[in-house]
């Protein structure tokens, strides 16, 4: 479990409990860093963050511990400086809380030397989930669900989740005109193409940047949520329009230049995905897949050879994830590493009969 680190090795000699006791690195640059001298940052610190969490789920679901933090790349600054981790960590840690008990009766850090963090992990009193890899639709944004809204987002009946308020009448949009009647919400999301980004000229590139960087699967796991289902735009850009005295937003269609056979390939690609990169569950907890016309692409014609893109995401009686193995959650593994729970273990801990 020490990966044959001298300095890990060390720090846990120094630790006795009954309690387990595991090892993570993290990388002072990946951390700390600014980003002037490291490359990627923000995916590696995304990825770091990912690995710890795991960790720390672990210990929570295998009654609690100790992770000992070796801070590698150290400068001898001889700085116990915490604020960076704590940024990263924190909020990340409270999500794996799924009772009412707060953050510091759950954990508690202090240095063990001077490259060596120690951490003590309280056990969870169910399960905790590292990651729930499903988007709950606010007006503003998408979040997290909590570990008590899985059991509920199950249980609902289609008649619970009736919409408050009578639909809207159906607008018909003229899609050749510059500015557009419509506005995010729960239902609808919208993304510009190829401003501030570069539009890759591979089809199978750019049907990946919809899907992961554009967030296409979370607004998918989301959206089947509601009742009335959503759509996802894509080729709309939401411009600020100062009034002098505040500021509102107006959509503006940019589209996206496809021919032909790159709307196909696009759809197919997307279609596919949603099959094999996704799990759909029904109330009785069984993977069965997508069914027939859950989601659904449209290409609206701007002008020639221009089209906004909009993706119909209906309602779906379970819960879907956007990774095709659902849930992260993990427990301590007998050689002391994260192991990730199945599926099937994963919704027995958290819908218990
Ligand atoms: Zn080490």
């Amino acid at each position: 479990m020490t990966d044959g680190c001298d300095v890990c090795e060390e720090a846990v000699k120094h630790v006795t409990t009954a309690e387990t006791v595991i090892t993570f690195h993290m990388e002072r640059t990946v951390v700390y860093g600014s980003g002037r001298k490291a490359t990627n940052l923000k995916t590696r610190r995304k990825e770091l963050l990912a690995k710890f969490c795991n960790h720390v789920c672990a210990l929570r679901n295998s009654g609690g511990g100790f992770l000992l933090i070796h801070f590698t790349g150290n400068k001898e600054t001889g700085s116990r400086d915490l604020n960076a981790f704590d940024e990263l960590v924190d909020l990340r840690l409270n999500a794996m809380i799924e009772d009412d008990t707060l953050f510091v009766d759950n954990y508690e850090r202090s240095w063990l030397n001077d490259r060596v963090v120690i951490l003590k992990v309280k056990s969870s009193p169910s399960c905790s989930t590292s990651d729930f890899k499903t988007k709950i639709p606010l007006d503003d944004r998408l979040i997290d669900p909590s570990a008590r809204n899985i059991p509920n987002l199950y249980n609902l009946t289609p008649g619970d989740r009736t919409p408050m308020l009578p639909p809207q009448p159906q607008v018909l949009i003229d899609w050749s005109q510059d500015v557009v009647a419509l506005h995010e919400s729960r239902s609808i999301e919208m993304k510009c193409w190829g401003i501030g980004f570069v539009v890759p000229s591979d089809v199978e590139r750019k049907a990946l940047l919809i899907w992961e960087t554009l967030k296409l699967r979370e607004n998918i796991t989301a959206m089947t949520k509601l009742i009335r289902g959503g759509s996802f735009y894509c080729g709309i850009e939401e411009e600020l329009v100062d009034t002098g005295d505040y500021k509102l937003k107006k959509s503006k269609v940019c589209g996206m230049t496809l021919t032909e056979g790159e709307r196909e390939d696009l759809s197919r690609i997307l279609l596919h995905k949603v099959q094999t990169d996704m799990m759909w569950t029904n109330r009785t907890n069984e993977s069965i897949g997508p069914p027939v016309d859950a989601i659904q692409i449209l290409f609206h014609k701007v002008r020639e050879e221009t089209f906004v893109m909009e993706v119909v995401i209906t309602f779906f009686d379970g819960l879907v994830f956007y990774d095709k193995a659902g849930p992260e959650c993990y427990v301590v593994n007998s050689d002391l590493t994260p192991r990730r729970v199945e599926f099937s273990e994963w919704i027995q801990r958290v819908r218990p009969e």
